[in-house]
């Protein structure tokens, strides 16, 4: 018989939240107008949607408007980085990012170098996934329009130093734009103390359903939207709000953050339990990431050369536990993370990495079986390497 599940990948996506559901219902039943129809059924809808903006700004310490609705924290990245290179182009063509960056910068960065002339510079970072702000400044030109640095990496949980950076782009006319999707339910998201232009957060992450994001864009901030049509969202984002999605978002984050404090302590007891006994019962086994400026429940490691992480995440699946090798989007493709492979890991190194990615519905008898469980997994597999 299939043992139960046990989670361990909150860093791909989160159970909702029952709170969340029961106040996102009535938005599908009830109260289903269309926020931009002027009779009473669509102005409730429209006052739900301000009321979210209104708690999601309280939260990011920022003005209601600045607060954009997106479908998902990828289209929240495209939307700012494009947008801000078509607002720009005329001062300045040059873009930097950093290699630890989520494809939906990346790769957006790259359609803009590929098909519209502008240069990205990324960012040398170091073995533990950390970006300095010297490597900023040496890469900045007075032509740079737009610097993107992660909150906190997905695959390694590294937490960048997000205030440093922004001081260091005080006094120089290069937006400052951050994708905080991993970070949206355990850091502070005080967009004032951390002094960005521009930040991007999705609602999965953090016990709000799949297919809802938002972005920060700092009022004055150079900004054209690349989705147009109905003029929704301030003009900054086009097409008919999802009501329900978006009560939702707020609701989440307002939990996340109000209990974050509490479900860190916790989630950093759990992770630094579960990393010390991999590491001592698996001894090719090494954390990857920064030891200590990580993610509260965020444990991720690289295994040993010729422990191919698809056989493992199997196995793990067999004894009923869900992990992940990293990034979701990567994981099924035989190949290196670009992340692990940008820090300095050896190729063969990285296509062994395993991340397990703790939530506040964990508990200590969880971390205890998967102690258990993985060295099995793995003692397992290198039995059947070394025949
Ligand atoms: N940015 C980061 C750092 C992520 O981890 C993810 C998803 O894993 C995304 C962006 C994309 O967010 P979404 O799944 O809402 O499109």
């Amino acid at each position: 018989m299939r043992p139960p599940t046990v989670y361990m990948d909150h860093s791909a996506t989160t159970r909702v939240d029952p709170r969340v559901v029961e106040a996102m219902l009535p938005y599908f039943t009830e109260q289903y107008g269309n926020p931009s129809s002027l009779y009473f059924l669509g102005q409730k809808a429209y006052q739900a949607i301000e009321t979210a903006r209104r708690t999601v700004a309280t939260i990011l310490n920022c003005v209601p408007r600045e607060v954009i609705f997106t479908s998902c924290g990828t289209e929240s990245d495209n939307l700012a980085i494009r947008g801000v290179a078509l607002a720009r182009q005329g001062q300045g063509k040059h873009l930097i990012t950093t290699p630890l960056e989520h494809k939906a910068v990346l790769d957006t960065m790259h359609q803009l170098e590929r098909e519209m002339g502008f240069e990205v510079t990324v960012l040398p970072v170091d073995e533990r996934g950390m970006v300095h702000t010297e490597a900023v400044e040496q890469a900045l030109r007075p032509d740079t329009i737009l610097v993107s640095v992660m909150y906190a990496n997905n695959e390694v949980g590294t937490i960048q130093p997000i205030a440093e950076i922004s001081a260091l782009l005080r006094d120089h006319p290069a937006i400052f734009h951050v994708d905080a999707v991993q970070a949206g339910g355990y850091l502070s998201l005080d967009v004032q103390r951390l002094g960005v232009d521009m930040l991007a957060l999705s609602g999965h992450k953090f016990h709000a359903p799949k297919g809802v994001g938002m972005m920060f864009v700092r009022r004055g901030t150079p900004y054209v939207t690349t989705m147009t049509g109905g003029g929704q969202e301030s003009n900054q984002r086009a097409g008919t709000q999802n009501v329900p999605y978006i009560v939702a978002f707020a609701k989440a984050l307002e939990i996340a953050q109000t209990e974050r404090e509490r479900k860190n302590a916790h989630l950093a007891a759990m992770r630094d339990r579960l990393a010390s006994s991999i590491l001592a019962s698996v001894p090719t086994a090494r954390l990857t990431g920064h030891p200590t400026e990580r993610l509260p429940g965020h444990a991720s490691f690289t295994m040993g050369t010729g422990l191919e992480a698809d056989a493992m995440l199997l196995g793990l699946d067999m004894e009923g536990i869900a992990a992940s090798s990293g990034s979701a989007c990567t994981s099924g493709r035989n190949a290196a993370s670009h992340v692990l492979t940008a820090m300095g890991v050896r190729y063969e190194e990285a296509l062994s990495a395993l991340r397990l990615s703790l939530g506040d519905d964990n508990t200590m008898e969880e971390v205890e079986y998967v102690r258990e469980k993985l060295p099995q997994v793995v003692q397992r597999l290198q039995t059947f390497i070394a025949a």
